[in-house]
């Protein structure tokens, strides 16, 4: 199934993307094995997404393009196309135009930043807006789209957590939960998808720089019984390989503005007390011993976790109620105040995240 080529090596064809009907060949080299891998589509598939391909296909035999150049194809007197790209890029790229759904499928490894590389690659080379935007969309929608929606995934796994005598652990890692944060932030940083870089760089804080997320994948189950394992104080592995310096750097100062917001912000609550009805002594009494309790700063770093802090002691607080040792007044008060200090931190984090 090969078609020869005078002095070069045969091409080989594509197994899936060579369709009977296909009015163009692309050709291009694998990377892998050096090989030549000639892919026969349809001109309108690429055309109509890209004006890169659409000027491409209308250039007369013989000419060489930006692109690539364009030939007659052996037998089949099909414009053929070479395009620089590697075969594995235009694999991916086809098969993200012809037949989307595998990569819309959530696996268990939560590898899907690094499925979706190469067609990303591609779509934004050739401008292909349409086909990126898509590609984007699937990456966000397995990432938390407010603090609310991340807040009640963090809510659930507590809630595990607390069930499961301190510790989340699992063989595999469940979909609907926060993916692996570091491949997804090497996506985002390269191919500008800003809108979840907060939760992801928020959530590798949350991580063990000893742990390999692929590593931990890897693992005999047998011997493990479990292979991811996360407690209150952090431990999620992540593909801690896959990050520039830049965001190792950017995961840097984020660990050290968190660390400041535990002072700032119970440093801000303190000097905003209530003046309620009733003896000073009983509301002030207990929402000072709250936040002695909430203010201190966690010992792991990875354990900083100033969101669930700032929900514990809401949570505190509104439990203290109806013991009566906190009145209504002083309780919408502080509520108000510590949803205030959620959204300070949570913008200074954005703000990090976002600087280039
Ligand atoms: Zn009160």
């Amino acid at each position: 199934m090969s078609s020869q080529v005078p002095g070069k090596r045969p091409e080989k064809r594509h197994d899936t993307l060579w369709f009977s009907d296909g009015n163009v060949v692309l050709s291009a080299v694998e990377e892998s094995t050096g090989d030549a891998i000639v892919f026969r589509i349809h001109k309108s598939s690429l055309a109509k997404q890209s004006k890169v391909f659409e000027s491409m296909f209308k250039l007369p035999q013989g000419k060489n393009t930006d692109g690539g150049v364009v030939e007659a194809y052996g037998g089949l007197k099909l414009p053929l196309v070479r395009v620089p790209d590697a075969a594995e890029d235009v694999e991916a790229l086809l098969e993200a135009l012809y037949d989307p759904l595998p990569l819309f499928q959530k696996p268990l490894f939560s590898d899907t930043p690094l499925r979706l590389r190469r067609a990303l690659h591609m779509a934004s080379k050739y401008l292909m807006d349409d086909l990126r935007l898509k590609l984007i969309r699937i990456v966000e929608y397995e990432w938390p789209n407010d603090l609310d929606n991340m807040e009640e995934k963090d809510r659930i796994m507590d809630d595990i957590i607390d069930r499961h005598e301190g510790f989340f652990a699992v063989t595999h890692w469940p979909a609907h939960f926060i993916p692996e944060p570091a491949a997804a932030i090497a996506l985002a940083e390269d191919f500008d998808i800003p809108t979840i870089l907060p939760f992801a760089y928020y959530d590798l804080l949350r991580c063990s720089p000893g742990s390999n997320w692929d590593e931990d994948f890897d693992k005999e189950i047998e011997d493990a019984m479990f292979r991811f394992k996360v407690t209150k104080m952090g431990g999620k592995s992540a593909r801690w390989d896959t990050l520039s310096a830049n965001s190792l750097l950017k995961t840097l100062q984020l660990q050290e503005y968190i660390e400041r917001q535990y002072n700032t912000q119970f440093q801000m609550f303190r000097t905003r007390i209530y003046q309620c009805r009733r003896p000073p002594s009983e509301c002030q009494k207990t929402w000072l011993d709250l936040l002695k309790k909430f203010g201190e700063l966690p010992g792991s770093v990875q354990g900083r976790d100033i969101i669930r802090t700032l929900r514990d002691l809401d949570f505190e607080l509104t439990g203290a109620e109806p013991l009566g040792l906190v009145c209504t007044v002083c309780r919408i008060v502080y509520s108000s105040h510590i949803y205030e200090a959620r959204t300070n931190v949570w913008n200074g984090v954005e703000n990090i995240c976002s600087a280039r």
